[in-house]
């Protein structure tokens, strides 16, 4: 049977050259950085060499920014908690926004729970944050603002540089989680006004379970994770050497094919979303039309369970989901749906397609000969499609 993967962001494959650079350093490159022998000279070398890679993905000034975590998720809460444990002094206020990630959503609820005061900002339908709210809601004792790149759900990509200057004109820093955006647009966080991003190697066709944390210099933050002091004392614990160098190879191949990469992938999800729209009576584009991750294809249809249309592609080969892979295992409708302003019955009735480097014109047209007879299967034995779309 065919198969078609479209869910890249639940799980990237690894680049075969990012493998490659890998193997060495799980069977002879075995050094650990501490030591001061030939071998603690080569991991040092090899993880100077992956630092100065992510730092040129995303423009930091010094490769020193770059921490190494175990991925998107800790290194989101590095950013939050480690602002606010060391920021006290100025305030207590985070401001964050509807649509993020729970890795920055539930490390906002936590600090709620511990004497910091949380402001949630509100999105458009489009899923941009609302800029007016968060210049009336930010005030002096506001010491972070944390809002998202892009949306993984959504595609939606947000005024960064805009929310920066507004987060510094009160003295607070922004973090921004970039784990969905990076590798397929470019960023810049010094142009960006960014003090602290976030990074998944796996989001960028690396190994799971390393990431990273831009912390521009002067960013005061303290660890979570204490220990033997690595990483300059950020992120204690030995160094994932083989994870480290695979994240490096993979930000050098996303910087080098970005340009082209986007451009192919963009013209395929519009090709994608424009045929869903053209073919399928009732159906909507979710996120922004234009202002939009290059893989990203988040589609809704009236009357039917995104659940169902995933198991019935499912049987057909092809592969993609309802949402965020973190929230797909509870039955709550995507909170990132709900803050567009989608209904219950609508934020249900969603599809997320994300495509990646394998994916092809051809794949597009499988799943666009499928789409129209599997929608109008299921609104066939749904009781809530009206009478006229079902004959
Ligand atoms: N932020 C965003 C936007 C994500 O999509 C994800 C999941 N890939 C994370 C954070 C968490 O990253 P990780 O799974 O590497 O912890």
């Amino acid at each position: 049977m065919r198969r078609i993967y479209m869910d890249h962001t639940a799980g990237m494959p690894v680049d075969e050259r990012v493998l490659e650079a890998m193997m060495p350093y799980f069977t002879q490159k075995i050094g650990n950085v501490s030591s001061a022998h030939f071998f603690g000279n080569e991991a040092r070398r090899a993880i100077d060499e992956a630092r100065s890679k992510v730092a040129e993905l995303i423009g930091a000034e010094k490769k020193e920014e770059i921490v190494f975590t175990s991925g998107g998720t800790e290194s989101n809460n590095l950013a939050i908690k480690g602002v606010a444990n060391r920021n006290k002094d100025k305030g207590n206020h985070i401001i964050t926004s509807s649509i993020e990630h729970m890795s920055v959503v539930n490390t906002c609820k936590h600090l709620g729970k511990h004497g910091f005061k949380i402001t949630s900002l509100p999105v458009d339908k489009y899923g941009i944050v609302d800029i007016e709210a968060l210049k009336k809601e930010i005030t002096d004792k506001t010491i972070l603002v944390s809002t998202m790149y892009a949306n993984g759900e959504i595609g939606t990509i947000e005024p960064i540089k805009e929310i920066g200057e507004i987060a510094h004109s009160k003295g607070a820093f922004l973090h921004v989680d970039a784990v969905a955006a990076a590798g397929q647009v470019p960023i810049d966080v010094q142009d960006e006004n960014i003090d602290l991003l976030s990074l998944s190697s796996n989001d960028m066709y690396g190994p799971r379970g390393i990431g990273a944390l831009y912390k521009k210099t002067g960013t005061r933050i303290l660890p979570i994770i204490h220990g033997g002091g690595q990483e300059r004392g950020l992120r204690s614990g030995t160094e994932n050497l083989s994870g480290i160098v695979g994240m490096g190879k993979a930000a050098e191949i996303a910087k080098a094919n970005m340009a082209a990469e986007a451009e192919r992938l963009s013209r395929l999800r519009d090709k994608f979303i424009k045929g869903v729209v053209d073919k399928i009576p009732e159906s909507y584009l979710n996120g922004h039309p234009t202002k939009r991750l290059p893989s990203n294809v988040n589609v809704r249809f009236s009357y039917i369970e995104g659940e169902s249309l995933i198991l019935s592609l499912d049987m057909e080969g092809v592969a993609c989901s309802s949402g965020s892979a973190c929230t797909s295992k509870t039955l709550e409708p995507s909170h990132v749906l709900l803050a567009i302003g989608l209904a219950h019955e609508d934020a249900h009735g969603s599809l997320l397609f994300t495509l990646g480097r394998q994916n092809t014109e051809e794949d597009i047209k499988y799943v666009l000969g499928l789409l129209p007879s599997i929608v109008k299967r299921l609104r066939a034995i749904s009781p809530l499609t009206p009478k006229e779309l079902v004959t």
